[in-house]
């Protein structure tokens, strides 16, 4: 495979069955590699035990397949790589650019509300930042003390990393230029999740040698994030591809929700894989 070969994948979180907006991003991606020559993967973004099922994984799978939307090599199923990621949790621990967090989320809500500004990113109202002035004496009695503690970017040492802003090239749209200082000091652990998507995603894509991302309009804003993560780590930086969200008639976004739109209620009502390609506009 030459120096310019595709890969491409498809990662969805195992929350529910999969719906048209699921295959409308799965053959999006898959077509993206197979009109090049190029390999297309599978990943089961399944790191948050409080929201993913192995049933739902299962379903997954075997949706994708009697669709034909046919994935190379094994599926990676990212609970099954928790020491990698805590691997590069440590790595950026070491260098001083996480920070542990104590806060819960009524702490966090109660700052907000005392604050004039409460400034909003991509993922929610913005951490005041209220750990990051911790001492190490403290931060470290609190942890030999027991106390749960997410882990979150001290945005600001990680901004002081750069020699130059980022970047990230989008498909038809050119060089796009990142502003990740809008995520503030972003959760790279939760409490009770080991690392969070924003972390998972981009080691798992370096590490699967992914080059063209693709994946629906509204996570586009995250990459801003991710371009981040990958200069901190030092990761190649991939190609994107954000597509449109699938509408139904009146143009409202297809959710998990709308039970109607999922693959194994079409297949139960007879409906066959062309057909649910074809309503998934893919
Ligand atoms: N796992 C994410 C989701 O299901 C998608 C991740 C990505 O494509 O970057 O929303």
């Amino acid at each position: 495979m030459g120096a310019t070969a595709i890969v491409t994948r498809f990662a969805p979180s195992p929350t529910g069955h999969l719906h048209l907006g699921h295959v409308h991003s799965a053959a999006f991606a898959w077509r993206h590699a197979r009109d090049a020559g190029g390999r297309f993967l599978l990943r089961i973004e399944d790191i948050d035990p409080t929201r993913c099922r192995p049933e739902f994984t299962d379903a997954i799978l075997e949706d994708l397949a009697w669709l034909g939307l046919d994935w190379d090599g094994p599926v990676r199923v990212q609970s099954a790589h928790l020491p990698e990621y805590r691997e590069t949790l440590d790595a950026l621990s070491t260098r001083r650019l996480l920070y542990p967090c104590f806060c819960t989320r009524a702490d966090i809500a109660r700052e907000i509300a005392a604050s004039a500004a409460a400034p909003h990113g991509p993922d929610g109202p913005l951490y005041p930042g209220t750990c990051r002035r911790l001492s190490a004496d403290e931060r470290a009695s609190r942890i030999a003390g027991g106390e749960p503690h997410a882990l979150r970017l001290d945005m600001a040492a990680a901004l002081a990393t750069l020699s130059a802003p980022l970047s990230f090239e989008e498909a038809g749209e050119g060089r796009l230029r990142c502003d990740p200082a809008r995520f503030g000091d972003a959760v790279l652990a939760r409490k009770d999740v080991a690392a969070s998507y924003h972390l998972c995603v981009t080691h798992d894509d370096a590490l699967q040698g992914v080059t063209v991302v693709t994946r629906g309009v509204d996570l586009k804003p995250a990459t801003d994030l991710h371009r981040l993560l990958q200069s901190l780590m030092g990761w190649p930086e991939p190609r994107y591809a954000h597509h449109p969200l699938l509408t139904d008639a009146t143009g409202r976004r297809l959710a998990k929700r709308d039970r109607a739109a999922t693959v194994r209620d079409m297949r139960a009502e007879g409906a066959t894989a062309a057909e649910v390609l074809r309503r998934a506009g893919a």
